[in-house]
């Protein structure tokens, strides 16, 4: 069946341009240029992919992603956000209201379809994998074993949780306070930059192995876990 992707962007030729990528991807698209039209589109249709520019005229792209995922009809529909550049508070905060990446404009066809398949991935993924395997890197979630190359990992329960909580969402940007409510727990109060603390921890255990490229850093954004590496 072929996935269908809601671009929602007020220019015309951005629009034009993406829904050509999709379809030469092997989408199907459909299109809305503000805020009420793609409610109007939601109503009649449940779309794969949200792509949502975030500056529309009225309401802003924030909005729609939050009233989105407050709703438990749409709240499963992955988001993509499309963001000025350079603007990372605007990144964090539509992270945190609910979309799972982010693309910066301008952005190329490329890197957008790269980041489309990524979620489209993830999304399509059975829910209770227990085995995760990236390249050398492998997460047993029966046994709690870790091995990189063939050789073993000892990892603190804390570490152990962060990576099993990426390898479970790979492909998806967390800021710092997301991973404190995932890992940590959401009434536990700890600063932000543990999180940094810990990452740093399973960099350094998995350098020898060539393994710490997944773990990304998003630049003043947060962490991804991904198996794409560029
Ligand atoms: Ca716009």
């Amino acid at each position: 069946m072929t996935a269908t992707v809601l671009i929602v962007e007020d220019e015309p030729a951005i629009r034009q341009m993406l829904g050509f990528a999709l379809v030469a991807e092997g989408y199907s698209f459909l299109e809305a240029g503000d805020v009420e039209a793609a409610f109007q589109v939601l109503k009649s249709c449940t779309p794969d992919l949200i792509l949502l520019d975030w500056m529309l005229p009225g309401l802003s792209g924030l909005d729609l992603a939050r009233r989105l995922k407050r709703d438990p009809e749409t709240a499963a529909i992955p988001i993509i956000m499309l963001t000025a550049k350079g603007a990372e508070a605007d990144k964090v905060r539509g992270l945190d209201s609910g979309a799972d990446d982010f693309v910066t404009k301008p952005f190329s066809t490329r890197e957008l379809l790269a980041r489309v398949r990524a979620v489209m991935r993830r999304v399509q993924q059975p829910e209770n994998n227990e085995l995760f395997e990236v390249g050398p890197l492998s997460v047993d979630l029966r046994s709690n074993r870790v091995t990189c190359q063939g050789h073993g990992i000892d990892l603190s329960p804390t570490e152990f949780r962060l990576l099993k909580f990426f390898v479970s969402n790979p492909e998806r940007v967390y800021t710092r306070s997301q991973l404190l409510d995932s890992v940590w727990g959401a009434d536990t109060y700890i600063e932000e930059r543990t999180v940094d603390v810990h990452i740093r921890r399973l960099r350094k255990l998995f350098e020898p192995y060539h393994c710490d490229v997944y773990i990304q850093t998003v630049r003043g954004v947060g962490y991804r876990f991904s198996s794409r590496i560029d």
